[in-house]
C-alpha cells in the first residue's frame, strides 16, 4: 500500500488569501510554523499568535507577530486555527476557551492525531479538521525551511465541513514548507497508531534491551566507563540510525566491519520474533487502538502538572534512575565532568 505524496505544485496558496490564521501556542512547533508561513508570503497582519502573557508571548512579539492573550477573541476571527499547545492540554483549552467561539466554517489544524483519533476535541460538523504533522522537532522545521529545504510531514483531512478540507491542508503544508520535500498523505489514526506504538511497544523494548545488556556485561567484568561509551555515549547508535536514514536500514551495515556485519545479520536472522510480535500486537490492539491507554492517561493528565511524588511521571523517573545502567552513568558523568 503506497501513500500519495503532495508537492508544492499540488498546493494552491490562493486558498489562504484573505484568511486570518491563528496559532494557538508559540512553542516548538508554533514558533517554527508561524515564521515559515509568514516567510512563504502570508501577510503578517493575517497572522495572530494566541498565547498567555509570558515568555512565549514575548518571543512572538519580539519576532514581529501580533499576540492575543484572550483565546476566545482569537477564535472568533480565525479562519484557520493551528492547535500547537501540548497534546494533554488541548481538550481542556480548546473545548472550554476556543471551540464555543470558533466560526462554523473555520479550519482547525492539528499537528498530532491523538486528540482527534480519540475524539477528545469538540468540533462543529461544518468545520474542517485537518492534520499537518511535521515529523521533526520545531527547530528543524524552521532551520530546514531557512536553508530552502523541506521536511517530512503527514497530511490529512479528518473532517470535511467546507468541501475544501484536503486542499486547505495541502496549501497549509506548502505554507509551512512541508511540500518542498513531499508531504505524505496519512490520517490521524495512522499517525496516532504509529506514534503510540513506538512509544509503548518499540522503545520500551529498546530501553529494556539496553538495561539487560548493560547488566550482563557489567556482571562479566566490564567497567562503567567502557560500557557507557560502548553503548551510547560515543554516539555510535545515533550514527547508525543516521546512516540507516541515509543509506537504508540494512545497507548501513556495510559501513561496519565484516565481523560485525556477519554477527548482526546472522544473529538477527536466528532470533525468533514470534513472542515479540505477539507482545507488540497486544500493545497495539489492546492498549493503543482499544483506547485503554488514552482513557488511563486522561485520568492522570492533571497530576502531570503536580510537584514531587504526586506527579506520576516523577515517580517513573525516580524508578528508572535506580536502574543499574542509570546509576553507572551517573557515576561516569560525575567522574568525567569537564571531559564531556
Ligand atoms: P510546546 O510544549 O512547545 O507548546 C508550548 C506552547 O503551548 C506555548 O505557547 C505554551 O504557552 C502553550 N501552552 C502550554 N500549556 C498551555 C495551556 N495549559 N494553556 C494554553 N497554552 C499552553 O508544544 P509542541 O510545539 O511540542 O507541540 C504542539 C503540537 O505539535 C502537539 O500536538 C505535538 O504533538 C505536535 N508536534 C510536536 C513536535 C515537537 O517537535 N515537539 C513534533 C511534531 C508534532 P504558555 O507559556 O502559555 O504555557
Amino acid at each position: 500500500m503506497s501513500a500519495k505524496i503532495y508537492y508544492d505544485s499540488d498546493a494552491d496558496l490562493g486558498l489562504l488569501k484573505d484568511k486570518t490564521i491563528v496559532f494557538l501556542g508559540f512553542g516548538n512547533q508554533g514558533a517554527a510554523q508561524a515564521q515559515n508561513l509568514r516567510d512563504t508570503g502570508i501577510p503578517n497582519e493575517s497572522i495572530i499568535i494566541a498565547n498567555r502573557p509570558d515568555s512565549y508571548a514575548e518571543d512572538a512579539r519580539s519576532k514581529g507577530f501580533t499576540v492575543e492573550h484572550d483565546f476566545g477573541k482569537a477564535a472568533e476571527v480565525a479562519d484557520v486555527l493551528f492547535i500547537l499547545i501540548p497534546d494533554q492540554t488541548q481538550p481542556r483549552v480548546f473545548n472550554e476557551q476556543v471551540a464555543p467561539r470558533l466560526k462554523p466554517t473555520a479550519a482547525v489544524v492539528i499537528a498530532s492525531g491523538y486528540n482527534v483519533f480519540f475524539k477528545l476535541l469538540n468540533f462543529q460538523e461544518t468545520q474542517d479538521v485537518v492534520m499537518v504533522a511535521p515529523r521533526m522537532i520545531g527547530s528543524s522545521v524552521r532551520s530546514l525551511y531557512v536553508k530552502g529545504k523541506g521536511f517530512p510531514c503527514f497530511v490529512s483531512a479528518e473532517q470535511d465541513g467546507t468541501g475544501q478540507a484536503l486542499q486547505i491542508a495541502v496549501a497549509l503544508s506548502r505554507a509551512i514548507g512541508a511540500t518542498r520535500a513531499g508531504a505524505i498523505s496519512s490520517s490521524a489514526k495512522e499517525e496516532t497508531m504509529m506514534d503510540l506504538f513506538a512509544e509503548q511497544a518499540l522503545w520500551p523494548n529498546i530501553i529494556m534491551l539496553f538495561r539487560e545488556a548493560f547488566s550482563v556485561l557489567k556482571e562479566a567484568g566490564c567497567s562503567d566507563e567502557a560500557l557507557c561509551y560502548e553503548m551510547w555515549m560515543s554516539k555510535e547508535p545515533a550514527e547508525i540510525f543516521e546512516r540507516a536514514a541515509e543509506d537504508g536500514f540494512v545497507e548501513q551495515l556495510k559501513h561496519h566491519s565484516t565481523v560485525s556485519q556477519f554477527g548482526q545479520l546472522s544473529g538477527a536472522l536466528a532470533l525468533d520474533g514470534t513472542p515479540t510480535r505477539e507482545h507488540f500486537k497486544n500493545i497495539l490492539y489492546n492498549q493503543v487502538l482499544s483506547g485503554k491507554f488514552c482513557k488511563e492517561f486522561s485520568q492522570i493528565e492533571e497530576d502531570l502538572e503536580k510537584e514531587g511524588d504526586a506527579n506520576p511521571l516523577n515517580v517513573l523517573y525516580k524508578k528508572s534512575g535506580d536502574m543499574e545502567l542509570a546509576q553507572a552513568e551517573k557515576r561516569v558523568r560525575a567522574r568525567l565532568a569537564g571531559l564531556l
